[in-house]
């Protein structure tokens, strides 16, 4: 074992952040625990997982469920498409394995929503496969150790990235090593400002000498979020509200409320229901307004409220759902403040 491993190693043994993923040894729950945490943080899954695991507590029962109750129990985390492709995943590892995940990263990766990371996370630390699990944070920790100054995403840096990663996973304990520097990525070598002076790998660091820690890893610089104006439509009829489930790769098999691109008048809006959803209403009435972050575009929404007539029939493609089966539905946090406005006036 290298003198870095060691000492990332002894590191991890006092340090290591006490999570209810770790010491288990079940491929199916670091998978779970895997897809949960890209991009959210450690404290918000923390709830989920175990909600999640008590509802799908086995790889088999998370296949035989249906999609919907899928998104209904990842509900509130984001980035739903991870929660489809476990749901997939979970299937194909049925029919192809027998409900039991396989050891080898090569096969892991061609089970859908397990990606290189993934592949080598779950091979690591359940399996005790001696590969690397390459994230943001190893790619931080590599390029600031080894003083690497070029695009970390770029491909020839990249590869470098994953080899020089590659090189430090010991036969020993390799599962805990990857967490051990997802753990120093997360709590110590941190984006921006890293806190070199508690941190065991210091006197290897060539960033860390050179003191240009700050500055790694180099990225391309992101795009600016595009901001698209919406008006979120509340359609009442007879104690029900108008919804679609969603078929756009955005938020796919979630419900949400009918959407009109840009912001309107109130008589404007109530000529485009009856033009686009072929609904007669009153006047919508403003009810507020929200806006909601995704990676890269900005959803502005202003909320109006209005009513159909008693026991108006949906258009194509929307359902009219009672008001009491709101809550059984998948719903993305984008529509929160219009839940919210349902909830307080009804
Ligand atoms: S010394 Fe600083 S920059 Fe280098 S690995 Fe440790 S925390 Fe990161």
């Amino acid at each position: 074992m290298n003198q870095i491993t060691a000492a990332l190693l002894a590191w991890y043994d006092r340090c290591a952040r006490v999570l209810p993923w770790r010491g288990i040894h079940d491929a199916y729950r670091t998978w779970v625990s895997e897809a949960m945490l890209q991009q959210t943080r450690v404290e918000t899954v923390l709830s989920y997982y175990p909600r999640f695991l008590e509802r799908f507590p086995t790889l088999p029962s998370l296949a035989s469920a249906s999609e919907e109750d899928v998104l209904k129990a990842w509900e509130g985390l984001g980035y739903y498409s991870r929660a489809r492709n476990l749901w997939k995943g979970a299937k194909q590892v049925v029919d192809e394995y027998g409900g039991i995940l396989p050891r080898d990263p090569e096969k892991l990766r061609r089970i859908c929503g397990i990606g290189p990371y993934s592949a080598g996370a779950i091979s690591s630390i359940a399996y005790d496969v001696p590969v690397p699990a390459v994230d943001g944070n190893v790619i931080r920790v590599i390029s600031r150790l080894y003083g690497i100054r070029t695009d970390a995403l770029e491909k020839e840096t990249h590869g470098r990235i994953e080899k020089l990663a590659a090189g430090l996973v010991p036969a020993d304990r390799p599962g805990d090593h990857n967490q051990a520097v997802m753990d120093l990525g997360a709590t110590v070598c941190v984006p921006g400002t890293p806190d070199c002076n508690r941190c065991p790998l210091s006197s290897f660091c060539e960033a860390f000498h050179a003191g240009d820690a700050a500055e790694l890893p180099v990225l391309p610089k992101a795009k600016p979020q595009k901001v698209i104006p919406y008006t979120v439509l509340l359609i009442l009829s007879s104690g029900r509200v108008l919804m679609r489930m969603r078929t756009e790769k955005l938020l796919q098999g979630l419900w949400c409320f009918p959407m009109i691109e840009g912001q309107h008048s109130p008589e404007e809006l109530q000529s485009l229901i009856r033009n686009i959803l072929r609904l007669s209403t009153g006047t919508p009435v403003d009810s507020g307004d929200t806006r909601h972050v995704f990676t890269h575009r900005i959803w502005q929404m202003h909320i109006c409220k209005t009513s159909a007539e008693a026991e108006a029939s949906a258009p194509a493609g929307y359902e009219f759902i009672p008001l009491e089966k709101l809550k059984d539905l998948p719903l993305p946090a984008a529509m929160n403040a219009a839940v919210s406005v349902l909830r307080h006036q009804a």
